[in-house]
């Protein structure tokens, strides 16, 4: 038994790389040398113009042609994993333009081809509420925040947070949708994009500075025994891990890098804590480890995608996004 929970325990943290292809136009070398099952292998030049080579491994590794379908298949299973009253984390992680949108929501022109992990993963959880139906009946409702400079946003209905529970942060407050369709959850999302935009002008695109999440809540109820499971779900598109040149940002710029640096590295303290079994898990360190709290750690799943641009240009950040998620595998 308990042998069974270590073993548990110890696959409650994944990590899955992902490899965004070149984008139409882009021109540039290529950073990434092989890529295959769990390992990528990034070249970095050297002075004498001979050619490093370091090699990251993971529990996945998806290169530039993995489909959403694909990304998909492998992280079903964890999602699934809500309906039978667990909770579960997906992260994604990356420097701005490296897909962390395209995988967890899909590009701008999205066709159904495209769609990411969260309409799928709602759509998934409604088809097999659906056959599970006879045996169980199961109540799904969403919640959308955006976390900016560490202040949260509800996003469906575009109002600030207040902050008076003991956590010091009040998610329950945010809104709380019923759905009970794909179609439901695609306008929720709509009027959640449009509201995030609201806080920003065309200069001042905020999305990249801000954390969003969208969480799905889902109450189960065993029609035999009456008894009640719940289980929910956190889709986390990360701010951009980018750093910034501190001599060449001021002002507000360079508060919300603060806010994004620190937020980051909390994220990371505590899911390299948690992968370490440590006894002590920095938490409160930022407003979006406080909120996860419940669902890092214990029985909770966690799945971080982190994200490379496969250019040459982007090589340093790459490299940071790897040492990151090297540190939390
Ligand atoms: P981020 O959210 O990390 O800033 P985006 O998801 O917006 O990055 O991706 C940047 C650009 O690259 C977008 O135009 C997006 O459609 C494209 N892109 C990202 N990942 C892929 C992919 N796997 N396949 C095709 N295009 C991609
Ligand atoms: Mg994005």
């Amino acid at each position: 038994k308990l042998y069974n929970q270590v073993q548990d325990l110890k696959g409650s943290i994944r990590v899955y790389c992902r490899v965004r292809p070149f984008l139409p136009g882009q021109v540039s070398s290529c950073a990434v040398g092989s890529i295959d099952e769990g390992n990528i292998t990034i070249i970095t030049p050297s002075k004498s113009g001979k050619e490093g080579r370091k090699t990251f491994s993971f529990n996945k590794v998806f290169g530039p042609s993995a489909t959403q379908d694909e990304v998909f298949l492998d992280t079903q299973p964890l999602i699934r994993s809500v309906l039978d009253g667990y909770n579960v984390c997906i992260f994604a992680y990356g420097q701005t333009g490296s897909g962390k949108t395209y995988t967890m929501s899909g590009p701008k022109n999205m066709t159904e081809q495209t769609q990411g992990v969260n309409y799928r993963a709602l759509s998934d959880l409604f088809k097999l509420a659906e056959q599970r139906k006879g045996a169980f009946t199961y109540d799904i409702a969403v919640q959308m925040i955006e976390i900016y400079n560490e202040q949260v946003r509800d996003l469906l209905v575009n109002d600030e947070i207040r902050n008076n529970s003991q956590n010091g942060l009040n998610v329950p407050d945010a809104s709380l949708v019923r759905v009970a369709s794909t179609m439901d959850v695609m306008e929720l999302m709509n009027v959640g994009q449009k509201n995030r935009a609201v806080g920003a002008t065309a200069l001042n695109d905020r999305s990249s500075r801000s954390h969003s999440c969208l969480t799905v809540h889902v109450q189960g109820r065993d029609l035999t025994s009456g008894s009640i499971l719940r289980g929910c779900m956190h889709l986390v598109d990360l701010a951009g891990s980018e750093r910034v040149d501190k001599s060449e940002v001021t002002g507000e710029r360079l508060k919300e890098a603060q806010h994004i640096n620190k937020s980051l590295s909390a994220l990371g303290d505590v899911i390299a804590s948690l992968a370490q079994k440590s006894a002590h898990v920095p938490y409160r360190n930022s407003k979006l480890t406080q909120l996860l709290q419940d669902s890092l750690g214990g029985q909770a799943k966690t799945l971080m995608f982190v994200h490379i641009s496969p250019e040459s240009d982007a090589l340093g950040e790459s490299i940071s996004t790897l040492k990151f998620a090297e540190r939390v595998s």
